[in-house]
Formats: C-alpha cells, structure tokens, sequence
C-alpha cells in the first residue's frame, strides 16, 4: 500500500481537511483560485521525476524527448494567449520571474522605482525587507488624493531619480492602469518598463483588462491567481528585443534556477489552453461583475472602498472610519468561514501586522459558480459582522448566523464535483 492514509495519517489528516476548508468556506483572498482537475492531474504527474537543466533542444541531461514537447506546448500557448514574442515558462513562481528580470536587466545597487507594498505594489517591487529593495537603490511611487496611481509623482520621481527600471503592476489596486503612460515615463529617462501583471493575468488572458504586452519591454505573472493555473510564474515579452530575451534566458537559467518543474511546466500548457477557451472570457467577465456587486453593497452600507470601486477582480475595503481594524474583521470573518485577508489602507493609522482594511477578490467564488446575487448576499452578511464589530460588540452569535449561510452557499456551488 502506497497511500498516504496509514503512511503518515497526521498529514493524511491535515490534507484531507484542507480540501474539506476549501469546500466549505467562502473564499475571498485575491490571489487564491481553484485549478482544474487538469491542472491538478498534470502537477501531480511522474513528470515531476525528471530533470531537465536548459531549454527545450538544449538540454543538460538525456532523456528529455517528451519533457520538451510539454515545454514547447506550454511556450507556444502562452505566446498565443498574450500575444507575446517571447515566453520562459521556467520561474518557479511569480518573485522568481521578477528576480530573473531584475538579474537580466539591471545591477546591484542600480536605481528602481516601483509601487510601495502600502499603496499596493508587490513585495519586490523595491520593498525593503526583499531582495529588491535590499539590492538595489529602491525609489516607490504611491497613490494621490484619489487614491489612483499618481503618474505626476512617477514622472517626477523618474526625472530626479533616473531609475534603470520601472515597475508598473500590484497586488491590490482596483482600477485600470494606464501601462502606455509608464512606458512614456520609461522612454523619456531611458528606462526599461517591467510590468508585473500577476493579479490581473487572467482578466488580461480574457481581454477584460487591458493588456500591458504592447507597452512593457517584459511582463511577468504568476500563473495562479486569475489566470487559475498552477502555483508557479511565466516571463513575456513583445518587445522584439534579442538581447533582453537573451538575457531572460540565462537569467532563469543558470542564473537563478536549476532544474525546471516539469510537472509544473505540464501544468502551465494546461492553464494557457484552458484560457484560450470560450468560456474562460465569460468567466472573467464575471469576476469583475462579481466584484462590482460586492463593492456596490459595502458602499451603500456605509463602507468606504479605496479609490471609490473597481475595475478588477478585487478592492480594498478601508475600515478607518468605523475604527475597526483588519485583524479583528479577518479573525471575525474567519469564524464565520469566510476567508480574507487584512491589508493596509492609505493613511492607514495601524501597523501593517493589524491594519484598518480588508482585501477582498472573487476570482474563486466566481470559479465555483457565485453570480452577483451569491455575491451581494455575501457582502452583505459581511456587513452584518462588520457592524457588530463597529458597535464594539460581541460577534459570536452573528459569526454562528453567517456561519450557516455560508455553509448553505457552499453546498450549493461545490468547488470540485
Ligand atoms: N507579483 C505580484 C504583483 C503579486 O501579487 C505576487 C503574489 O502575491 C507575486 C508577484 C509573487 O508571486 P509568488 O507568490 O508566486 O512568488
């Protein structure tokens, strides 16, 4: 017998309950999805046994005929999808594209100017605990008075600082960015444009949201989020430049990776396909409708979004106003079974460990088949909780009420049937 179950039954057990949480709680983190049972059939597939050092046609060891086929199928299939020029489907995961980009692009101690991970930039953008901010002179771009990305301060920045490299691109920023306007900033002090498009990948894939390929000299993402692929990254370019995608290349290999992830890279070919079919637009489509329902009810209860709505798959619920901070909303909402995550707000007044706001996205509950109707009930019994917690009183009995509905919500959309 060569199960798990009686092998080691504590991690059998912790496995199992992990597919049952992800059956029976709402899930509202931004950057999580469900991925097909494809998706899943290929990651855990004996591709995994093989290595595969270099690129397709050019490898390091023997035996890679049929490993190559999955990674050229998975190369063609992101061009096709993005309409890109170029792809290495290699990065292990989203921060892994972004440092092959910055190890083929720009120096230790070079200049960057990225979005600040309090106005919705990612980690390594420039963040100063990650390797980008730590490596290199990090300069970070913010919001305005609107709370939308300030292109007057990115020029501005971009003009005193001279970076090397611009970062366009976020984890939690809900409306439309204008990637053409980097790329003017970029060309005016001679910088190359990275966009990291990892959260809105998907809504790109499905031409909901505009595509950055035309603008940035590269484009990262990860693979897992909108895109609902696996847990891994992909680097693009239609730049057409020969020696940056050179440069790519060696960047993830031997640069900074060894082998590749096969199973992983079988599974990415998947994720590209499966976008390219029809249903993927519709599906999009819905996130973002899904999203727009959900932020229409916070704000007609009172609730304040960041930047006014959204355009995406997600938006930023600041709890400021109702001094409630996200720490607590996450843990009450967590007992109810819904899931999300805490995230700082502009002029947010708590540490970034407690936070006054919330981060919300509906990519999986629109997977496992929410309408706008699931998602305006959900936000509002969301608010129920929240004006408990505003009133400073007890939640448990209504954490115990949402908590039934969502079970009931959940049985009536399972994620995998
Ligand atoms: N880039 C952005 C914009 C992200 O939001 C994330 C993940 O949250 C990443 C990169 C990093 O991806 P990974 O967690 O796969 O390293």
């Amino acid at each position: 017998d060569m199960t798990i179950a009686g092998f080691d039954d504590v991690l059998f057990d912790a496995m199992q309950k992990e597919v049952e949480r992800q059956e029976a709680h709402i899930e509202l983190i931004a950057s999580e999805n469900y991925a097909s049972p494809r998706v899943l059939e290929a990651q855990g597939s004996q591709l995994t046994n093989k290595y595969a050092e270099g690129y397709p046609g050019k490898r390091y060891y023997g035996g890679c005929e049929f490993v190559d086929i999955a990674e050229n199928l998975a190369i063609e299939y992101a061009k096709e999808l993005f309409g890109a020029t170029y792809a290495n489907v290699q990065p292990h995961s989203g921060s892994q594209a972004n440092s092959a980009v910055f190890q083929a692009l720009v120096k230790p101690g070079d200049t960057i100017l990225g979005m600040s991970l309090d106005a919705g930039g990612h980690l390594t953008h420039g963040a100063k605990p990650n390797f980008s901010g730590k490596h290199y002179n990090a300069i970070q771009y913010g919001l305005n008075d609107q709370e939308l990305i300030d292109y007057d301060q990115v020029a501005e920045l971009a003009r005193e600082h001279q970076p090397k490299m611009i970062i366009a691109g976020f984890s939690a920023y809900s409306q439309i960015v204008d990637w053409a306007k980097f790329r003017e900033i970029a060309d005016e002090v001679g910088a190359y444009l990275l966009v990291d498009m990892a959260h809105v990948s998907g809504l790109v894939a499905a031409g909901v949201y505009p595509t950055p390929l035309p603008h940035a000299h590269v484009v990262t993402s990860t693979t897992h989020k909108t895109l609902r692929g696996p847990r891994s990254g992909v680097i693009l370019s239609a730049e057409g430049n020969a020696d940056i995608e050179k440069k790519l290349q060696s960047a993830v290999f031997p640069g900074g990776q060894g082998g590749p992830l096969m199973h992983v890279i079988a599974a990415k070919a998947i994720c590209f396909k499966e976008a390219m079919e029809p249903g993927f637009k519709a599906y999009q489509q819905q996130v973002v409708k899904n999203a727009q329902a959900m932020a229409k009810v916070f704000m007609d209860r009172g609730y304040d979004i960041v930047s006014g709505g959204t355009e995406d798959h997600l938006f930023l619920l600041s709890l400021i106003k109702q001094g409630v901070t996200g720490k607590d909303a996450d843990a009450a909402l967590g007992r109810a079974h819904i899931t999300v995550n805490k995230n700082a707000v502009p002029s947010d007044p708590q540490s970034p460990f407690v936070t006054s706001g919330l981060r919300i996205g509906t990519s999986a509950v629109t997977t496992r088949g929410f309408g706008e109707e699931e998602c305006a009930n959900l936000a509002g019994w969301i608010c129920d909780i929240l004006d408990v917690l505003a009133n400073g009183e007890d939640t448990s009995a209504i954490e115990t009420e949402v908590k039934g509905k969502a079970a009931e919500v959940c049985s009536r959309f399972p994620v995998y049937k």
